[in-house]
Protein backbone atom coordinates (compact mmCIF):
# COMPACT_ATOMS: atom_id res chain seq x y z
CA UNK A 1 0.00 0.00 0.00
CA UNK A 2 1.09 3.52 -0.93
CA UNK A 3 2.34 5.35 2.05
CA UNK A 4 1.64 9.36 1.86
CA UNK A 5 4.18 11.43 3.59
CA UNK A 6 3.63 15.16 4.79
CA UNK A 7 5.52 18.08 2.56
CA UNK A 8 6.94 20.52 5.60
CA UNK A 9 10.18 23.02 5.85
CA UNK A 10 10.46 21.94 1.81
CA UNK A 11 11.44 18.53 2.40
CA UNK A 12 8.44 15.15 2.33
CA UNK A 13 8.86 14.16 5.66
CA UNK A 14 6.72 10.94 7.09
CA UNK A 15 5.07 11.11 10.55
CA UNK A 16 5.56 8.18 12.84
CA UNK A 17 2.21 7.24 14.89
CA UNK A 18 -1.40 8.30 14.48
CA UNK A 19 -1.51 5.75 11.38
CA UNK A 20 -4.65 6.08 9.20
CA UNK A 21 -5.77 3.84 6.29
CA UNK A 22 -7.63 5.47 3.04
CA UNK A 23 -9.99 2.85 1.36
CA UNK A 24 -11.35 2.84 -1.70
CA UNK A 25 -15.37 3.39 -1.31
CA UNK A 26 -16.09 1.48 -4.16
CA UNK A 27 -14.56 -1.88 -2.79
CA UNK A 28 -13.72 -0.83 1.15
CA UNK A 29 -10.23 -2.12 0.07
CA UNK A 30 -7.18 -0.11 1.96
CA UNK A 31 -5.13 1.84 -0.92
CA UNK A 32 -3.06 4.42 1.08
CA UNK A 33 -1.38 5.27 4.84
CA UNK A 34 -1.21 8.52 6.39
CA UNK A 35 0.51 9.21 9.03
CA UNK A 36 0.88 12.77 11.15
CA UNK A 37 2.59 11.63 14.66
CA UNK A 38 5.68 13.04 15.89
CA UNK A 39 6.05 15.67 12.80
CA UNK A 40 7.51 19.00 13.87
CA UNK A 41 4.95 21.19 13.15
CA UNK A 42 6.29 24.19 14.93
CA UNK A 43 9.18 24.12 12.64
CA UNK A 44 6.64 24.31 9.53
CA UNK A 45 4.87 26.95 10.55
CA UNK A 46 8.03 29.17 11.63
CA UNK A 47 9.51 28.21 8.25
CA UNK A 48 6.39 29.35 6.25
CA UNK A 49 6.10 32.25 7.94
CA UNK A 50 9.99 33.25 7.80
CA UNK A 51 10.58 31.67 3.95
CA UNK A 52 7.12 31.57 2.50
CA UNK A 53 6.36 34.94 3.59
CA UNK A 54 9.26 36.68 2.18
CA UNK A 55 9.38 34.81 -1.32
CA UNK A 56 5.43 36.32 -1.79
CA UNK A 57 6.02 39.00 -0.37
CA UNK A 58 9.18 39.88 -3.14
CA UNK A 59 6.17 39.53 -5.44
CA UNK A 60 3.66 41.81 -7.17
CA UNK A 61 -0.09 40.73 -7.34
CA UNK A 62 0.75 39.76 -11.15
CA UNK A 63 3.48 38.17 -10.48
CA UNK A 64 1.80 35.84 -7.60
CA UNK A 65 -0.84 35.62 -10.74
CA UNK A 66 1.37 33.75 -12.44
CA UNK A 67 2.45 31.16 -10.24
CA UNK A 68 -1.85 31.10 -9.82
CA UNK A 69 -1.55 30.22 -13.36
CA UNK A 70 1.28 28.10 -13.65
CA UNK A 71 -0.47 26.01 -10.90
CA UNK A 72 -3.49 25.44 -13.10
CA UNK A 73 -1.64 24.61 -16.14
CA UNK A 74 -0.34 22.01 -14.24
CA UNK A 75 -3.56 20.61 -12.96
CA UNK A 76 -4.95 20.98 -16.70
CA UNK A 77 -2.17 19.13 -18.04
CA UNK A 78 -2.45 16.36 -15.64
CA UNK A 79 -6.10 16.03 -15.59
CA UNK A 80 -6.60 12.48 -17.35
CA UNK A 81 -4.06 11.67 -14.60
CA UNK A 82 -5.77 12.92 -11.93
CA UNK A 83 -8.93 11.65 -12.80
CA UNK A 84 -7.29 8.16 -12.45
CA UNK A 85 -5.90 8.81 -9.11
CA UNK A 86 -9.40 10.03 -8.19
CA UNK A 87 -10.91 6.81 -9.45
CA UNK A 88 -8.49 4.92 -7.61
CA UNK A 89 -10.55 6.28 -4.43
CA UNK A 90 -13.93 5.02 -5.95
CA UNK A 91 -14.85 8.34 -7.38
CA UNK A 92 -17.08 8.39 -10.48
CA UNK A 93 -15.70 9.76 -13.54
CA UNK A 94 -18.12 12.77 -13.57
CA UNK A 95 -17.62 13.66 -10.08
CA UNK A 96 -13.41 13.44 -10.17
CA UNK A 97 -13.65 15.77 -13.27
CA UNK A 98 -15.76 18.36 -11.41
CA UNK A 99 -13.50 18.54 -8.38
CA UNK A 100 -10.71 18.48 -10.68
CA UNK A 101 -12.11 21.43 -12.91
CA UNK A 102 -13.02 23.00 -10.37
CA UNK A 103 -9.80 23.63 -9.10
CA UNK A 104 -8.34 24.44 -12.18
CA UNK A 105 -11.18 26.88 -13.28
CA UNK A 106 -10.78 28.42 -9.77
CA UNK A 107 -6.85 29.15 -9.95
CA UNK A 108 -7.19 30.88 -13.42
CA UNK A 109 -9.75 32.83 -12.46
CA UNK A 110 -7.87 34.07 -9.40
CA UNK A 111 -4.39 34.12 -12.33
CA UNK A 112 -6.81 36.93 -13.96
CA UNK A 113 -7.96 38.74 -11.37
CA UNK A 114 -4.21 39.06 -9.95
CA UNK A 115 -3.22 40.15 -13.35
CA UNK A 116 -5.29 42.70 -13.45
CA UNK A 117 -3.84 44.37 -10.30
CA UNK A 118 -0.54 44.86 -11.93
CA UNK A 119 2.41 45.43 -10.25
CA UNK A 120 1.09 46.53 -6.58
CA UNK A 121 1.35 44.98 -3.46
CA UNK A 122 -0.90 46.00 -1.46
CA UNK A 123 -4.73 47.04 -2.38
CA UNK A 124 -6.21 50.86 -2.00
CA UNK A 125 -10.01 50.71 0.53
CA UNK A 126 -11.86 53.26 -0.83
CA UNK A 127 -10.54 56.78 -1.34
CA UNK A 128 -8.70 58.97 0.98
CA UNK A 129 -10.49 61.17 3.21
CA UNK A 130 -9.69 64.69 5.00
CA UNK A 131 -8.17 64.04 8.68
CA UNK A 132 -10.63 66.94 10.72
CA UNK A 133 -10.40 69.96 8.46
CA UNK A 134 -7.15 69.37 6.30
CA UNK A 135 -6.93 69.15 2.66
CA UNK A 136 -3.10 67.99 3.05
CA UNK A 137 -3.18 65.26 6.08
CA UNK A 138 -6.03 62.26 4.99
CA UNK A 139 -6.66 58.88 6.25
CA UNK A 140 -6.67 55.95 3.60
CA UNK A 141 -7.49 52.47 4.44
CA UNK A 142 -4.92 50.58 2.90
CA UNK A 143 -5.07 46.65 2.94
CA UNK A 144 -1.48 45.02 3.51
CA UNK A 145 -0.86 40.59 3.59
CA UNK A 146 -0.62 39.66 6.75
CA UNK A 147 3.18 38.64 8.31
CA UNK A 148 1.92 35.22 9.10
CA UNK A 149 0.93 31.53 7.84
CA UNK A 150 -2.57 30.35 6.65
CA UNK A 151 -3.64 26.73 7.57
CA UNK A 152 -6.28 25.39 5.60
CA UNK A 153 -8.23 22.56 7.23
CA UNK A 154 -10.27 21.11 4.02
CA UNK A 155 -13.44 18.24 4.15
CA UNK A 156 -13.04 15.42 2.56
CA UNK A 157 -15.45 16.01 -0.71
CA UNK A 158 -13.50 18.32 -2.74
CA UNK A 159 -9.60 16.90 -2.23
CA UNK A 160 -9.07 19.38 -5.49
CA UNK A 161 -11.32 22.39 -5.49
CA UNK A 162 -11.64 22.91 -1.67
CA UNK A 163 -7.82 22.64 -2.00
CA UNK A 164 -7.47 24.75 -4.41
CA UNK A 165 -9.85 27.81 -3.91
CA UNK A 166 -8.33 28.43 -0.28
CA UNK A 167 -4.74 28.30 -2.14
CA UNK A 168 -5.36 30.66 -4.49
CA UNK A 169 -7.09 33.24 -2.35
CA UNK A 170 -4.57 33.04 -0.02
CA UNK A 171 -1.51 33.03 -2.47
CA UNK A 172 -2.59 35.74 -4.32
CA UNK A 173 -3.21 37.78 -0.84
CA UNK A 174 0.91 36.63 -0.86
CA UNK A 175 -0.14 34.71 2.74
CA UNK A 176 1.85 31.63 2.24
CA UNK A 177 -0.09 28.39 3.41
CA UNK A 178 -0.12 25.08 5.09
CA UNK A 179 -3.22 22.75 3.43
CA UNK A 180 -4.41 19.89 5.53
CA UNK A 181 -6.69 18.11 3.36
CA UNK A 182 -9.86 15.81 4.82
CA UNK A 183 -7.66 12.33 5.18
CA UNK A 184 -10.48 9.76 3.87
CA UNK A 185 -9.83 11.81 0.03
CA UNK A 186 -6.33 12.87 0.66
CA UNK A 187 -4.68 11.08 -2.67
CA UNK A 188 -5.90 13.17 -4.87
CA UNK A 189 -4.88 16.46 -2.39
CA UNK A 190 -1.45 14.79 -2.16
CA UNK A 191 -0.73 14.22 -6.19
CA UNK A 192 -1.48 17.50 -7.05
CA UNK A 193 0.63 19.42 -4.28
CA UNK A 194 3.28 16.51 -5.30
CA UNK A 195 2.91 18.39 -9.08
CA UNK A 196 3.45 21.55 -8.67
CA UNK A 197 6.05 20.80 -6.19
CA UNK A 198 7.57 18.47 -8.98
CA UNK A 199 7.44 21.06 -11.51
CA UNK A 200 9.10 23.76 -9.27
CA UNK A 201 6.31 26.33 -9.96
CA UNK A 202 5.79 27.30 -6.27
CA UNK A 203 7.73 29.82 -4.43
CA UNK A 204 9.83 28.85 -1.89
CA UNK A 205 7.95 28.03 1.42
CA UNK A 206 4.45 29.25 0.23
CA UNK A 207 2.44 26.30 -0.19
CA UNK A 208 3.16 23.23 2.74
CA UNK A 209 0.83 19.75 2.75
CA UNK A 210 0.36 18.21 6.13
CA UNK A 211 -1.14 14.69 5.60
CA UNK A 212 -3.07 12.60 8.22
CA UNK A 213 -4.36 14.69 11.52
CA UNK A 214 -4.22 18.04 12.57
CA UNK A 215 -1.88 17.29 15.77
CA UNK A 216 -0.50 19.90 17.41
CA UNK A 217 -0.48 22.28 14.13
CA UNK A 218 -2.98 25.11 15.89
CA UNK A 219 -0.71 25.05 18.83
CA UNK A 220 1.75 27.23 17.07
CA UNK A 221 -0.54 29.87 15.21
CA UNK A 222 -0.24 33.68 16.87
CA UNK A 223 -1.83 37.22 15.76
CA UNK A 224 -0.58 37.02 12.35
CA UNK A 225 -1.71 34.04 11.09
CA UNK A 226 -5.30 32.59 9.81
CA UNK A 227 -6.71 29.11 9.74
CA UNK A 228 -9.79 28.78 7.43
CA UNK A 229 -11.38 25.50 7.99
CA UNK A 230 -14.33 23.61 5.84
CA UNK A 231 -16.02 20.80 7.71
CA UNK A 232 -18.58 19.79 10.25
CA UNK A 233 -20.35 21.78 12.87
CA UNK A 234 -18.97 20.06 15.47
CA UNK A 235 -15.14 20.60 14.19
CA UNK A 236 -15.21 24.11 13.59
CA UNK A 237 -16.97 25.05 17.16
CA UNK A 238 -13.88 22.62 19.06
CA UNK A 239 -11.51 24.77 17.01
CA UNK A 240 -13.55 27.90 17.44
CA UNK A 241 -12.74 27.04 21.15
CA UNK A 242 -8.97 25.93 20.92
CA UNK A 243 -7.41 28.00 23.87
CA UNK A 244 -4.17 28.74 21.38
CA UNK A 245 -6.48 30.69 18.45
CA UNK A 246 -8.79 32.06 21.32
CA UNK A 247 -5.34 33.33 23.29
CA UNK A 248 -4.28 35.51 20.15
CA UNK A 249 -7.25 36.08 18.35
CA UNK A 250 -6.36 33.98 15.28
CA UNK A 251 -8.31 34.85 12.37
CA UNK A 252 -10.70 32.56 11.83
CA UNK A 253 -12.89 31.67 8.69
CA UNK A 254 -15.14 28.93 9.04
CA UNK A 255 -17.38 27.01 6.36
CA UNK A 256 -19.28 24.60 8.21
CA UNK A 257 -22.76 22.41 7.80
CA UNK A 258 -25.97 23.54 5.83
CA UNK A 259 -29.58 22.69 5.31
CA UNK A 260 -29.91 24.28 2.07
CA UNK A 261 -33.44 24.73 0.81
CA UNK A 262 -34.92 25.20 -2.71
CA UNK A 263 -38.30 26.59 -2.67
CA UNK A 264 -40.95 26.72 -5.39
CA UNK A 265 -42.79 29.44 -6.07
CA UNK A 266 -46.76 29.11 -5.68
CA UNK A 267 -47.23 30.79 -9.45
CA UNK A 268 -45.35 27.79 -11.04
CA UNK A 269 -46.98 25.54 -13.31
CA UNK A 270 -46.27 21.85 -13.38
CA UNK A 271 -44.41 20.95 -16.42
CA UNK A 272 -43.44 24.94 -17.38
CA UNK A 273 -39.43 25.44 -17.35
CA UNK A 274 -39.12 26.95 -14.64
CA UNK A 275 -40.82 23.75 -12.93
CA UNK A 276 -38.30 21.92 -14.23
CA UNK A 277 -35.08 24.20 -13.58
CA UNK A 278 -36.00 23.02 -10.07
CA UNK A 279 -36.62 19.48 -10.85
CA UNK A 280 -33.16 19.64 -12.68
CA UNK A 281 -31.74 21.29 -9.74
CA UNK A 282 -32.81 18.95 -6.88
CA UNK A 283 -32.25 16.11 -9.31
CA UNK A 284 -28.52 17.57 -9.63
CA UNK A 285 -28.11 17.97 -6.27
CA UNK A 286 -29.13 14.82 -5.20
CA UNK A 287 -27.16 12.62 -7.36
CA UNK A 288 -24.33 14.38 -7.97
CA UNK A 289 -21.00 13.58 -5.93
CA UNK A 290 -23.36 10.78 -4.42
CA UNK A 291 -25.02 14.38 -2.19
CA UNK A 292 -22.03 14.98 -0.67
CA UNK A 293 -21.68 18.87 -2.12
CA UNK A 294 -21.96 20.92 1.13
CA UNK A 295 -24.38 23.50 -1.18
CA UNK A 296 -26.52 20.37 -1.88
CA UNK A 297 -30.46 20.76 -1.42
CA UNK A 298 -31.51 19.21 1.75
CA UNK A 299 -34.87 20.81 2.57
CA UNK A 300 -37.33 20.87 -0.61
CA UNK A 301 -39.92 23.57 -0.16
CA UNK A 302 -43.28 22.84 -2.26
CA UNK A 303 -46.99 24.36 -2.05
CA UNK A 304 -49.25 22.21 -0.91
CA UNK A 305 -51.18 22.43 -4.41
CA UNK A 306 -48.04 21.38 -6.27
CA UNK A 307 -46.52 19.03 -3.68
CA UNK A 308 -47.58 15.60 -5.27
CA UNK A 309 -46.63 16.36 -8.59
CA UNK A 310 -43.33 17.45 -7.68
CA UNK A 311 -43.27 14.08 -5.93
CA UNK A 312 -43.89 12.22 -8.75
CA UNK A 313 -41.43 13.86 -10.87
CA UNK A 314 -38.39 14.01 -8.88
CA UNK A 315 -38.94 10.26 -8.22
CA UNK A 316 -38.74 9.63 -11.52
CA UNK A 317 -35.87 11.35 -12.59
CA UNK A 318 -33.68 10.34 -9.29
CA UNK A 319 -34.75 6.88 -10.64
CA UNK A 320 -32.98 7.84 -13.73
CA UNK A 321 -29.84 8.01 -12.01
CA UNK A 322 -28.31 4.16 -11.70
CA UNK A 323 -26.36 3.88 -8.58
CA UNK A 324 -23.24 1.14 -8.47
CA UNK A 325 -19.84 0.93 -9.68
CA UNK A 326 -18.18 3.97 -10.37
CA UNK A 327 -16.36 2.44 -13.24
CA UNK A 328 -19.65 1.22 -14.61
CA UNK A 329 -20.44 2.80 -18.33
CA UNK A 330 -23.94 3.66 -16.81
CA UNK A 331 -23.10 4.28 -13.38
CA UNK A 332 -24.69 8.28 -12.30
CA UNK A 333 -23.75 7.24 -9.01
CA UNK A 334 -20.99 6.41 -7.01
CA UNK A 335 -20.68 5.78 -3.09
CA UNK A 336 -20.32 7.91 -0.61
CA UNK A 337 -16.14 8.72 0.51
CA UNK A 338 -15.77 6.82 3.26
CA UNK A 339 -16.54 4.48 5.85
CA UNK A 340 -17.13 6.63 8.69
CA UNK A 341 -19.60 8.82 6.31
CA UNK A 342 -21.57 5.62 5.09
CA UNK A 343 -22.27 4.69 8.67
CA UNK A 344 -23.20 8.70 9.07
CA UNK A 345 -25.63 8.89 6.08
CA UNK A 346 -27.42 5.51 7.02
CA UNK A 347 -28.01 6.86 10.46
CA UNK A 348 -29.43 9.86 9.08
CA UNK A 349 -31.60 7.75 6.62
CA UNK A 350 -32.68 5.91 9.36
CA UNK A 351 -33.51 8.96 11.27
CA UNK A 352 -35.52 10.35 8.28
CA UNK A 353 -37.71 7.37 8.09
CA UNK A 354 -38.90 7.74 11.61
CA UNK A 355 -39.24 11.61 11.31
CA UNK A 356 -41.04 11.69 7.94
CA UNK A 357 -42.58 9.26 5.17
CA UNK A 358 -40.13 8.08 2.65
CA UNK A 359 -41.64 8.45 -0.45
CA UNK A 360 -39.10 6.80 -2.86
CA UNK A 361 -35.50 5.00 -2.60
CA UNK A 362 -33.12 3.66 -4.90
CA UNK A 363 -31.60 0.83 -5.37
CA UNK A 364 -27.21 -0.40 -4.56
CA UNK A 365 -25.32 -3.18 -5.88
CA UNK A 366 -24.31 -5.71 -3.46
CA UNK A 367 -20.87 -5.86 -1.50
CA UNK A 368 -18.96 -4.22 0.37
CA UNK A 369 -18.62 -0.68 -0.92
CA UNK A 370 -20.14 2.50 0.65
CA UNK A 371 -23.05 2.65 -1.26
CA UNK A 372 -26.26 4.66 0.18
CA UNK A 373 -29.59 4.29 -1.25
CA UNK A 374 -30.86 7.72 -2.96
CA UNK A 375 -34.30 8.72 -0.59
CA UNK A 376 -36.40 11.01 -1.18
CA UNK A 377 -38.68 11.89 2.20
CA UNK A 378 -41.52 13.89 2.82
CA UNK A 379 -43.03 15.77 5.81
CA UNK A 380 -46.30 17.90 5.69
CA UNK A 381 -45.57 18.97 9.39
CA UNK A 382 -43.70 21.86 8.83
CA UNK A 383 -41.60 23.09 12.02
CA UNK A 384 -42.64 19.99 13.93
CA UNK A 385 -40.61 17.63 11.92
CA UNK A 386 -37.17 18.84 13.90
CA UNK A 387 -34.58 16.62 12.30
CA UNK A 388 -34.71 17.81 9.16
CA UNK A 389 -34.24 21.29 9.84
CA UNK A 390 -31.05 20.39 12.43
CA UNK A 391 -29.37 17.46 11.10
CA UNK A 392 -28.26 17.77 7.39
CA UNK A 393 -27.56 14.20 6.05
CA UNK A 394 -24.29 14.35 3.60
CA UNK A 395 -25.66 12.20 1.20
CA UNK A 396 -28.36 11.11 -2.36
CA UNK A 397 -31.54 12.09 0.68
CA UNK A 398 -33.94 15.00 0.66
CA UNK A 399 -37.07 15.91 2.36
CA UNK A 400 -40.27 17.64 0.76
CA UNK A 401 -41.86 19.92 3.16
CA UNK A 402 -45.11 21.43 2.16
CA UNK A 403 -46.26 24.50 3.06
CA UNK A 404 -49.41 26.93 2.35
CA UNK A 405 -47.11 28.68 -0.13
CA UNK A 406 -47.35 32.93 1.94
CA UNK A 407 -44.17 34.44 1.75
CA UNK A 408 -43.54 35.29 5.69
CA UNK A 409 -44.78 31.34 6.45
CA UNK A 410 -42.14 30.03 4.26
CA UNK A 411 -39.13 32.81 5.47
CA UNK A 412 -39.83 30.99 9.36
CA UNK A 413 -39.96 27.47 7.52
CA UNK A 414 -36.31 27.72 5.91
CA UNK A 415 -34.83 29.84 8.44
CA UNK A 416 -35.50 26.62 11.42
CA UNK A 417 -32.45 25.63 9.52
CA UNK A 418 -29.89 28.27 11.33
CA UNK A 419 -27.98 29.82 8.24
CA UNK A 420 -27.31 28.56 5.07
CA UNK A 421 -24.96 28.40 2.56
CA UNK A 422 -27.46 28.79 -0.64
CA UNK A 423 -31.05 29.42 -1.00
CA UNK A 424 -32.94 28.85 -4.64
CA UNK A 425 -35.81 30.36 -5.27
CA UNK A 426 -38.33 29.11 -8.39
CA UNK A 427 -40.43 31.59 -9.13
CA UNK A 428 -41.35 34.26 -12.45
CA UNK A 429 -43.43 36.40 -10.36
CA UNK A 430 -42.18 39.73 -9.27
CA UNK A 431 -44.00 39.78 -6.14
CA UNK A 432 -43.92 35.91 -4.58
CA UNK A 433 -39.98 35.75 -5.63
CA UNK A 434 -38.89 39.67 -5.18
CA UNK A 435 -40.55 38.94 -1.10
CA UNK A 436 -38.54 35.61 -0.86
CA UNK A 437 -35.55 36.55 -2.01
CA UNK A 438 -35.40 39.68 0.31
CA UNK A 439 -36.59 37.51 3.28
CA UNK A 440 -34.52 34.37 2.56
CA UNK A 441 -31.38 36.78 2.09
CA UNK A 442 -29.79 37.60 5.66
CA UNK A 443 -30.09 33.95 6.29
CA UNK A 444 -27.89 33.01 3.47
CA UNK A 445 -24.42 33.77 1.70
CA UNK A 446 -25.70 33.00 -1.70
CA UNK A 447 -29.59 33.20 -3.67
CA UNK A 448 -30.44 31.55 -6.63
CA UNK A 449 -33.71 32.70 -8.45
CA UNK A 450 -35.00 30.65 -11.03
CA UNK A 451 -37.18 32.16 -13.42
CA UNK A 452 -38.12 31.45 -16.91
CA UNK A 453 -36.12 33.42 -19.27
CA UNK A 454 -32.95 31.89 -17.24
CA UNK A 455 -34.07 28.42 -17.16
CA UNK A 456 -31.05 26.74 -19.15
CA UNK A 457 -28.80 29.60 -17.91
CA UNK A 458 -27.68 28.27 -15.39
CA UNK A 459 -25.18 25.49 -13.54
CA UNK A 460 -27.63 25.53 -10.13
CA UNK A 461 -27.68 26.21 -7.04
CA UNK A 462 -24.96 23.83 -5.96
CA UNK A 463 -22.18 24.99 -7.81
CA UNK A 464 -19.75 27.39 -6.28
CA UNK A 465 -18.42 30.08 -8.29
CA UNK A 466 -14.85 31.81 -7.47
CA UNK A 467 -16.51 35.35 -8.93
CA UNK A 468 -19.30 35.15 -6.04
CA UNK A 469 -19.11 35.12 -2.04
CA UNK A 470 -19.51 31.17 -0.81
CA UNK A 471 -20.19 30.71 2.80
CA UNK A 472 -23.43 31.53 5.07
CA UNK A 473 -24.56 32.58 8.77
CA UNK A 474 -25.74 30.43 11.85
CA UNK A 475 -24.98 26.60 11.37
CA UNK A 476 -22.99 27.30 8.04
CA UNK A 477 -20.31 28.65 9.89
CA UNK A 478 -20.50 32.62 9.90
CA UNK A 479 -17.32 32.81 7.30
CA UNK A 480 -17.00 34.02 3.13
CA UNK A 481 -14.64 32.56 1.16
CA UNK A 482 -13.90 33.76 -2.79
CA UNK A 483 -16.06 36.71 -4.02
CA UNK A 484 -13.48 37.53 -6.15
CA UNK A 485 -11.20 40.55 -4.61
CA UNK A 486 -13.61 40.14 -1.69
CA UNK A 487 -11.83 36.71 -0.94
CA UNK A 488 -8.33 38.60 -0.23
CA UNK A 489 -9.73 40.61 2.81
CA UNK A 490 -9.21 37.36 5.03
CA UNK A 491 -5.29 37.21 4.40
CA UNK A 492 -5.29 41.03 4.24
CA UNK A 493 -6.60 43.10 6.65
CA UNK A 494 -7.02 46.92 6.24
CA UNK A 495 -5.53 49.22 8.43
CA UNK A 496 -6.29 53.31 8.15
CA UNK A 497 -3.17 55.63 7.45
CA UNK A 498 -2.82 58.87 8.20
CA UNK A 499 -0.16 61.31 6.85
CA UNK A 500 0.47 63.44 4.09
CA UNK A 501 -1.49 63.18 0.67
CA UNK A 502 1.39 63.57 -1.32
CA UNK A 503 3.45 60.70 0.82
CA UNK A 504 0.85 58.79 1.02
CA UNK A 505 0.28 58.59 -2.96
CA UNK A 506 3.95 58.49 -3.64
CA UNK A 507 4.25 54.97 -1.74
CA UNK A 508 0.84 54.05 -1.96
CA UNK A 509 -0.27 55.01 -5.51
CA UNK A 510 -4.02 56.34 -6.59
P1 LIG B 1 -14.94 17.09 9.56
O1 LIG B 1 -14.97 15.72 10.13
O2 LIG B 1 -15.38 18.22 10.39
O3 LIG B 1 -13.45 17.30 9.03
C1 LIG B 1 -13.07 18.48 8.36
C2 LIG B 1 -11.57 18.63 8.48
O4 LIG B 1 -11.22 18.88 9.83
C3 LIG B 1 -10.78 17.41 8.06
O5 LIG B 1 -9.60 17.81 7.42
C4 LIG B 1 -10.48 16.76 9.39
O6 LIG B 1 -9.35 15.93 9.35
C5 LIG B 1 -10.22 17.97 10.24
N1 LIG B 1 -10.37 17.76 11.67
C6 LIG B 1 -11.00 16.76 12.32
N2 LIG B 1 -10.92 16.96 13.65
C7 LIG B 1 -10.22 18.10 13.83
C8 LIG B 1 -9.81 18.82 14.98
N3 LIG B 1 -10.11 18.42 16.21
N4 LIG B 1 -9.10 19.95 14.81
C9 LIG B 1 -8.78 20.39 13.58
N5 LIG B 1 -9.16 19.73 12.45
C10 LIG B 1 -9.87 18.61 12.58
O7 LIG B 1 -15.82 17.18 8.24
P2 LIG B 1 -15.77 16.21 6.99
O8 LIG B 1 -16.37 14.91 7.42
O9 LIG B 1 -14.43 16.20 6.35
O10 LIG B 1 -16.74 16.98 6.00
C11 LIG B 1 -18.13 16.86 6.03
C12 LIG B 1 -18.78 18.08 6.58
O11 LIG B 1 -18.18 19.26 6.04
C13 LIG B 1 -20.23 18.17 6.21
O12 LIG B 1 -20.96 18.48 7.35
C14 LIG B 1 -20.30 19.30 5.21
O13 LIG B 1 -21.47 20.05 5.24
C15 LIG B 1 -19.18 20.15 5.61
N6 LIG B 1 -18.70 20.89 4.44
C16 LIG B 1 -18.92 22.22 4.39
C17 LIG B 1 -18.47 22.95 3.30
C18 LIG B 1 -18.66 24.43 3.20
O14 LIG B 1 -18.08 25.04 2.32
N7 LIG B 1 -19.43 25.04 4.07
C19 LIG B 1 -17.80 22.30 2.27
C20 LIG B 1 -17.61 20.93 2.36
C21 LIG B 1 -18.06 20.23 3.45
P3 LIG B 1 -9.49 14.35 9.11
O15 LIG B 1 -10.16 14.18 7.81
O16 LIG B 1 -8.08 13.92 9.12
O17 LIG B 1 -10.32 13.83 10.24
Amino acid sequence: MKRLASLLCGEWTDGAGGERTLEDAATGEGVATVASGGLDLGAAVAWGRRVGGASLRAMSFAERAAVLKAMAGVVHEQREHLIDVSRQGGTTRGDAKFDIDGASGTLSYYAYLGKTLGDRKVLLDGEAEPVLRSKRFVGQHVRFSRRGIAVHINAFNFPAWGMAEKAAVSLLAGVPLITKPGTATSMLTHRIVELWHEAGILPEGSVQLLMGGVGDLLDHLGPQDVVAFTGGSETAASIRRHPNLVKHNVALNIEADSLNAAVLGPDIEVGSDTFFMFVNDVVRDMTQKCGQKCTAVRRIFVPTHLADAVQEHLADQLGRNAVGDPEGKDTRVGPVASRSQHRSVQAGIAALEAATTKVWQGEIPDGAGFFVRPSLFRSDAGLDTAYVHEHEVFGPVATILTWPGDVDGLVDLVAAGGGGLVCSVYSDEVGFGGDAVSGLAPWHGRILWGSKKVHDQSPGPGTVLPSFIHGGPGKAGGGSELGGLRGLELYMPRTAIQADQGLLKRVFGE
